[in-house]
């Protein structure tokens, strides 16, 4: 009998070379092996008759092969089969298919899946590149078993493996065969309470019906897979997640944290340094914060608001509660750029007030970083504000009290883990407590996202943008009309206002045929501006020059600033009001967002151009279209996590995505939301509902997902 933990080698049929070929599918167990769903399935109990097929619609068929070849037009060489029923005929083609050509014989059965299309020249129809799979050879008696497991019902088709090596037919014996040898007794891993309030099937039935459904089941709901053998497998999965993610945050809850105290002297502290009445959204976001931070336990909270949101002074806010507590406050930003523009704001609204704010970074001389780690030691530094070079082993703080971690979407949970350790080492006999955590982000998560990936942060958002913003005009121009943009942009110039001009690429080497930021600031600036300030911009300048470049900006020393987007994150120029992008097709929807971010920020009208250049793909359509459509960070979160699926929606893996087994992010929303929920209420219910195994299952699977996206990481 095969247990789900029992490694796949033990099912018939798998040797050593098979089992790695499913390694490389996350495939180790059998219980593994029984979660690889299959990604659709096809209707082989009905099948369609060749005579009723529509043009246009999809369709599954089952017939025989009749004749099939190779022939050559003057263009490619295309294969040709002939399928069969009875009388009716239909045409398949594969264009340069000469890996076909001794694939069928006649007489065999053969299953097709594709697209039925309406031959333009004879109206005969046909389907195109169909999907295949031959059934048999209908004539020899051997194959009749085997046969009945692909037609005569409803059958899974499961992705391929080993670059095809492993077929979808192939998966469907070897997981039968799996099933069959099952333990009949699978234990029941939900708790009770739970699986009753939902009505859950057993994960035995659910197994089985997932892989081979009933003839009675919904084709719809299997495809879309909601048949509650896809909704327990499912759910159950997104359930231990998030048991996993509220028990965590139970444990750090449940840490020594430090009270921070709230009186009126640090009242009328952080009063004092507003520049300008906060919004409400503001204060909300700061009460949250200061409730939290006077609680004995550490706060692990997530301040999301858009751009320009001024989540900044809230966080400067937050810095002073700790300060004049004595506490030391670490503030982390992605880039060197930011945590400049940090430590320059932090110097003008906080230095006043007599904190000490230092700036730790990566580039600074070794000297001069070392004294600054000193005074972190010894803890003269108050504010230190940094980039990366804060998680440095040699950083020890004297008292740290509050890290605040801005633009979380650049950092991954483990960098994120590792400062909070970081910082606890820090910390000695006589501080044993942990400290506060806020992290910002100003990428609009949508919720499901923020659910699993920040699960075990409580959640602020700044929903309301300061007073007297007008909204950004986004318009989409073809590149060939780049003289009239040079226009719009000096007319802007000319009312004394300033812009960015952002490029994909650094340098022309990288891609031919993109305009780069290097010879289009040669362009720009010695050509079409050569009267203007022009300033340039990218990542791979020295941090002395990024510095210079930058502060120019800010002082209006430079009219037009051509960049890459190094500048994406954080840059605040409330007096730049243009943002041309060029190659926008190339951008991601959240870059491009983040980019337009930079402007707005001011009373002044904006404008963000997108320049097209080339051709653009259909999604790359939908992008441009959605920007010009609308300035909300969160419905373009939602359509960019629907383009570009969770693993790439913050553009790269470190970004801490967990990944599932049966779960989808983007498909099952709901569901996600409802294990959120049953977790909670199971955490916060009596004892029983939860056994030890669970808590350990819970805690198992958050490592698990967790570990897929990174390597190690230490959670629980
Ligand atoms: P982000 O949330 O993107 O980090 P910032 O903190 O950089 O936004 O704030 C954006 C701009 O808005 C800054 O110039 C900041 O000084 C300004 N700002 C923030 N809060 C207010 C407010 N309540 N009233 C007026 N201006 C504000
Ligand atoms: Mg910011």
């Amino acid at each position: 009998m095969l247990e789900l933990t029992t490694p796949v080698q033990y099912v018939k049929g798998i040797g050593p070379k098979l089992a790695d070929i499913l390694a490389t599918k996350n495939i180790a167990t059998v219980g593994d092996l029984l979660h690889y769903l299959p990604f659709r399935y096809e209707d082989r109990l009905n099948p369609r008759g060749i005579a009723e097929l529509r043009g246009g619609e999809m369709a599954t068929v089952i017939g025989e092969v009749r004749n099939s070849g190779l022939f050559r037009t003057r263009r490619m060489p295309i294969f040709q089969l002939t399928v069969g029923q009875g009388r009716s005929r239909l045409r398949c083609l594969w264009f340069n298919a000469t890996y076909l050509q001794d694939k069928f014989k006649p007489g065999q059965l053969i299953a097709l899946y594709g697209k039925v299309e309406q031959d333009s020249r004879n109206g005969e129809l046909q389907i195109i590149q169909p999907q295949y799979e031959v059934l048999g050879d209908s004539a020899s008696g051997e194959d009749k078993n085997v046969a009945s497991l692909e037609v005569g019902r409803i059958v899974p088709i499961y992705e391929s493996a080993g670059q095809g090596r492993v077929t979808s037919r192939w998966f469907r014996r070897v997981i039968r065969t799996a099933l069959e040898n099952l333990t009949p007794d699978l234990p029941e891993t939900i708790p009770a309470a739970v699986r009753q309030r939902l009505a859950l099937v057993s994960p035995r039935e659910a197994l089985w019906k997932v892989h081979w459904p009933e003839a009675g089941e919904s084709f719809e709901d299997l495809q879309s897979s909601r048949t509650p053998a896809h909704v327990r497998l499912i759910f159950e999965e997104l359930f231990f997640t998030e048991l996993g993610l509220e028990m965590k945050k139970r444990q750090q809850k449940a840490q020594t944290g430090i009270a921070f105290r709230l009186d009126e002297r640090v009242r009328a502290a952080i009063k004092k340094i507003l520049p300008f009445h906060p919004t409400a959204a503001q204060k909300k976001v700061l009460r949250e914060i200061a409730e939290d931070m006077q609680k004995p336990h550490p706060m692990r909270r997530l301040l999301q608001g858009d751009v320009g949101s001024g989540k900044t002074i809230v966080s400067f806010q937050a810095a002073i509660i700790a300060i004049e507590n004595g506490y030391q406050v670490a503030l982390m930003a992605p880039t060197e750029i930011l945590a400049q523009q940090h430590y320059f704001s932090a110097r003008r609204i906080l230095e006043n007030a007599g904190y000490r704010i230092v700036l730790l970074t990566g580039s600074l001389e070794n000297d001069r970083k070392r004294e600054i780690r000193r005074h972190i030691a010894q803890g003269s530094a108050q504010l230190i504000i940094g980039t990366h070079a804060l998680l440095e082993e040699k950083v020890e703080f004297a008292r740290p009290g509050l890290v605040i971690v801005d633009e979380q979407h650049r950092f991954g949970v483990l960098q994120r883990l590792k400062l909070m350790q970081k910082s606890g080492e820090g910390s000695d006999e006589t501080n044993p407590a942990e400290p506060d955590v806020l992290v910002m982000t100003a990428t609009p998560i949508p919720r499901t996202l923020a659910l699993t990936l920040y699960g075990d942060l409580d959640l602020s958002v700044l929903d309301e943008l300061p007073p007297g913003r007008t909204p950004i005009v986004t318009r989409r121009v073809s590149d060939d009309r780049s003289a009239e943009v040079w226009d719009f942009v000096r007319k802007q110039v000319a009312k004394g206002h300033q812009v960015y001009v952002v490029y994909p690429v650094i340098a022309e080497q990288e891609e031919r045929e993109l305009k780069a930021a290097i010879k289009m600031y040669r362009e720009l600036s010695e050509k079409v501006f050569s009267d203007l300030k022009v300033g340039l911009l990218h990542g791979r300048l020295d941090s002395e020059l990024k510095d210079q470049v930058m502060r120019m900006f800010q002082k209006c020393e430079l009219q037009i600033l051509v960049a890459t987007t190094v500048i994406e994150v954080g840059v605040d120029v409330p007096n730049a009001t243009v943002m041309v992008i060029e190659h926008a097709e190339r951008f991601g929807l959240a870059q491009l967002h983040q980019l337009r971010g930079r402007i707005g920020r001011g009373a002044a009208k904006s404008f963000c151009i997108l320049m097209t250049g080339g051709k653009v793909t259909e999604e790359g359509e939908r992008r441009l279209d959605a920007m010009v459509r609308t300035n909300d960070g969160f419905q373009i979160a939602e359509l960019d996590l629907e383009l570009r699926g969770p693993g790439e929606f913050f553009g790269t893996r470190q970004a801490g995505m967990p990944s599932f087994h049966v779960a989808s992010l983007i498909r099952d929303r709901q569901l996600l939301e409802l294990a959120r929920r049953e977790a909670a209420a199971v955490l916060a219910g009596p004892n029983d509902e939860i056994s030890q195994i669970e808590i350990s299952r819970a805690l198992a699977a958050l490592r698990m997902t967790w570990q897929q996206s990174y390597g190690l990481v230490e959670v629980g």
